[in-house]
């Protein structure tokens, strides 16, 4: 949480506004930009190297010292970084991956796009993270991979999953799209399984508008990975161009188009310099949300487990209309009303009708991720929400929920 705001989009208010409608919206998930970016992107404009470069190779390195390993590749989203994990791992047709359905939807799509079949084990209704006694009940001969999701910055059960993953011999994928900082019995996430892929969209911890990085244990593995993300061009295509003289390519198998632009890593390099800074500013605004909604009859989120390090990434509260006194729903609409941008994260992956119709998943079959997704509203949350925006926050949620006098006489 910071003192102050740089530029809010401000919609020209009219006569017939109220106050309110005319305060500037809250923009969820908006990135903290700092002078840093905007000097490096125009530098980069200037330099006349624009596409995959230079500052990629920087900031790879930079995010592998972070995470304390030894090579890390910039893709254009983490969509392409778990697509291209499980390619790598050589999963496809025939093949099963158990994945939760407490997620957005590039996870299942890369499942899918790869010719697997993805398969759905239940959250724990606590962490709201997959829950390895839901994987192993969804083990069969064709499970090829686990793949979790770190949900809101929470660390798995790694244990867990990986005991799970030793005794039937399967590869585990981690979607680390909201776990940057996050770390498990000091181990950080994306280290632990066999591929871990991060995303740097807009509203994530590290922004680079769009973009990505994996993480591969084998190297041979991060090799492919890189020819992959770039039509499938031998090694260190992208340098033809360079001071160091054409040199000639050779297409090594039918690849893809994802490298990651120096635009990007310009922005990259510094939101990454900052990871740490912002993180301890949205720990500042989680312990105010937490004090300030405490009494309120809606679900905060769980604290972090001892030993682990949770990345901050959502402040998601659930909102059950029975005692909260308002649906869902309508919360959100009146979160809109006073111009305060909030997010879904996530409807349970069985509630959209593309995964009914393929795979005839009914959200019940999930009872925690369906509930979850029926009641949960992530509130504004990134580095960049002021102490005044995050009062604001809690005045709109403590006029539109019960108050804690009505609870306890409903009780
Ligand atoms: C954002 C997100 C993704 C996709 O990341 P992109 O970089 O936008 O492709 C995947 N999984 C989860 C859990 C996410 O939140």
């Amino acid at each position: 949480m910071i003192e102050s705001s740089g530029d809010v989009i401000a919609f020209p208010a009219n006569e017939t506004m109220t106050k309110e409608e005319a305060s500037p919206f809250l923009v969820f998930g908006a990135p903290l930009i700092e002078q840093a970016e905007i000097d490096e992107v125009i530098d980069c404009l200037h330099s006349g190297w624009l596409g995959t470069g230079p500052k990629v190779a920087k900031f790879e390195q930079d995010f592998a010292t972070y995470k304390g390993v030894d090579q890390a590749v910039a893709l254009n989203s983490c969509t392409a970084a778990l697509h291209l994990s499980l390619i790598a791992a050589g999963i496809g047709h025939g093949d099963e991956v158990i994945t939760t359905p407490l997620t957005f939807c590039a996870t299942i799509n890369a499942i899918i796009h790869t010719g697997a079949t993805p398969v759905l084990a239940d959250v724990d209704p606590i962490t709201m993270n997959i829950d390895p006694a839901q994987v192993e009940a969804k083990i069969t001969p064709k499970t090829k991979a686990i793949l979790p999701v770190h949900f809101a910055g929470r660390p798995c059960d790694m244990d867990g999953l990986m005991a799970i993953a030793q005794r039937y011999d399967l590869l585990i994928i981690e979607d680390c799209a909201h776990a940057i900082e996050t770390q498990y019995k000091g181990r950080p996430a994306g280290t632990m399984g066999d591929f871990g892929c991060f995303s740097f969209y807009v509203t994530k911890n590290v922004a680079t508008g769009e973009g990505g990085m994996v993480i591969a244990r084998n190297e041979e593995q991060a090799a492919r990975i890189k020819t992959l993300a770039l039509h499938g061009l031998s090694r260190d295509a992208w340098k033809r161009f360079s001071d160091e003289g054409y040199k000639h390519y050779h297409v090594t198998e039918a690849g893809f188009k994802c490298n990651m632009m120096d635009l990007q890593a310009a922005i990259g390099l510094h939101q990454l310099a900052r990871v740490e800074e912002n993180w301890t500013k949205r720990e500042s605004l989680w312990a105010f949300y937490q004090e300030a909604l405490a009494d309120l009859p809606i679900t905060k989120p769980a604290q972090p487990d001892a030993n682990t390090k949770h990345g901050l990434h959502l402040y998601t509260i659930l909102i059950d209309e029975r005692v909260a006194g308002i649906s869902r729903d309508a919360f959100l609409d009146s979160m809109n009303r006073k111009r305060i941008g909030t997010g879904v994260h996530y409807l349970s992956i069985p509630e959209h009708p593309y995964y009914q119709d393929r795979f005839d998943w009914e959200p019940h079959e999930f009872p925690n991720a369906n509930r979850i997704g029926s009641q949960t509203v992530s509130l504004p949350f990134s580095a960049k929400v002021t102490q005044a925006e995050a009062t604001r926050v809690v005045d709109a949620v403590r006029q539109f929920v019960a108050s804690p006098v009505q609870h306890k006489r409903a009780a």
